[in-house]
């Protein structure tokens, strides 16, 4: 049953833009049902929600209008008779986001997300060396036909040890070469292929984009999809999530599936063989999990699953930061021997599973923003995700006003596995205050994760924070 919270305040309108263009976006709660544009006319404010319509009316209207935009059989709070802090807590959001000009009383009727707790994850989790043995006995489990998804220059890493792995089982294995973009006309392909193949089981096998393809591929076909990340550089591999590229490679957007990989194998003599900068880039992507997650759990935000994160979800998160504290250094220092130690395996873990579980049940905020932002700067295209993200969990910390004593404690450590602690360590590059400010609308965008963050952010303030960051680094 859908539950409404309808709150009632005064909002400044923007009334100085154009009464037609919804271009003034902001964000309520994050989640699968958020207010994501206004719209302002002589008589009401509407706000258009990605589910159902909500509403601001002025005082006049309010009662007649908001009775009408409620479907029958539903709850109503109104926030005077609850003491919930989250729905306080986007009340005064609605207060700070909302910019200029002329005060109304308003009526607002928010739809919410489920208030559940969520937890999803795949069915199994391999990892070790050699564990790429496995990948043949799995597809096994869920079928007579596997399709393999990957690239020529991974099989040329792993094809003879996952051919050996179907040496002993029934199923049949074929590869279709991947062609290096997660895009839509790449999927359309593959599903092709696994159609006329009657693949049972879609294996992607290689970095971010072929695992992700794979995905979206079973999300067509509705087959079982097996996941075989060859790096640890980023903790989607575990991820319900794709993220979509135009044949160009620009990013268009990510697409949630209502599945798992079934299995996900992570062969760790073939990560610490990899790039040692892949491996110190997963470092710099699980870093952030950590307080990423305790700024959702502390605002009562949302995973993508629109859902309420759970204690295991907290508590692997954190765990994830400590192995990573404890191990990332000797970590590095092993795989640029292409050694696998055990704190290459703790790593590894902390990376691949803990950040994958950690991310997608704890929930993302400032530190992914901030990338998402950075992702618009000329200059910073060769910068891995990772790098990134490490410099946009340094961003939050200022922007959380975390004591500078343990800011500077964690660009320590970042600086030590070889992570960028400011966007002059990326490339070099020196952006100038516009594009700082572009940056952060981006960040601030209402779609993407800077709502988990319990305090407003503005494209000021991160942009202020990226330099803050500069003149941290300088002052060492
Ligand atoms: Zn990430």
């Amino acid at each position: 049953m859908a539950e409404f919270v309808i709150l009632r305040g005064f909002i400044k309108i923007p009334i100085s833009r154009d009464a037609k263009t919804p271009d003034y976006k902001y964000s309520v709660v994050m989640g699968v049902r958020r207010i994501s544009t206004l719209f302002y006319n002589s008589k009401d404010v509407h706000f258009h929600y990605s589910n159902g319509t909500v509403i601001i009316l002025p005082s006049k209207a309010r009662k007649e209008r908001a009775n009408k935009s409620l479907v029958s059989g539903t709850e109503m709070y109104d926030p005077k008779n609850t003491d919930s802090r989250s729905k306080r807590y986007w009340l005064t959001n609605l207060y700070r986001r909302s910019v200029v000009s002329v005060e109304r009383v308003f009526t607002l009727v928010v739809e919410l997300g489920p208030m559940h707790r969520v937890y999803a994850s795949p069915d199994r989790y391999i990892q070790g060396p050699g564990a790429l043995e496995r990948v043949g006995p799995l597809a096994l489990q869920h079928g007579k036909s596997a399709l393999i998804i990957s690239d020529s220059d991974v099989w040329q890493v792993v094809g003879d040890s996952v051919e050996e792995s179907f040496n002993d089982v029934t199923t049949t294995m074929e590869r279709s070469n991947f062609t290096g973009e997660c895009s839509t006309s790449e999927i359309d392909r593959l599903t092709d292929v696994a159609s006329k193949r009657n693949a049972d089981v879609i294996i992607g096998i290689g970095g971010g984009k072929a695992i992700d393809t794979a995905k979206a591929v079973c999300g067509r076909t509705g087959e079982v999809v097996g996941s075989v990340p060859t790096v640890a550089s980023t903790d989607a591999p575990t991820s319900s999530l794709s993220i979509i590229y135009t044949e160009e490679g620009t990013f268009e957007r990510a697409h949630r599936h209502d599945f798992h990989p079934s299995f996900v194998v992570v062969d760790t003599n073939v990560v610490a063989h990899a790039p040692t900068r892949w491996f110190i880039s997963g470092i710099g992507d699980a870093l952030a999990t950590w307080f990423e997650a305790k700024a959702t759990w502390e605002n009562e935000g949302r995973t993508i699953h629109g859902a309420r994160p759970t204690y295991a979800s907290k508590a692997i998160a954190r765990y994830s930061y400590d192995l990573l504290r404890e191990n990332a250094e000797d970590a590095v220092h092993a795989v640029n021997e292409d050694t696998v130690t055990e704190s290459v395996e703790a790593v590894t873990e902390a990376t691949i599973l803990l950040s994958g579980l950690g991310f997608e049940n704890g929930g993302t905020a400032a530190a992914h923003a901030v990338h998402d932002g950075l992702t618009t700067l000329s200059g910073i295209s060769d910068a891995t995700h990772g790098e990134k993200v490490a410099v946009g969990v340094l961003v939050q910390l200022i922007l959380e006003a975390y004591p500078k004593e343990e800011i500077k404690d964690i660009i320590s450590f970042a600086d030590a596995v070889g992570l960028p602690v400011s966007l002059r360590d990326i490339d070099s590059i020196d952006p100038t205050r516009e594009e700082l400010l572009r940056v952060g609308h981006v960040a601030c965008d209402s779609e993407g994760s800077m709502g988990n963050e319990g305090i407003d952010v503005t494209p000021e303030d991160v942009a202020n924070a990226l330099q803050t960051l500069d003149s941290i680094n300088e002052s060492e």
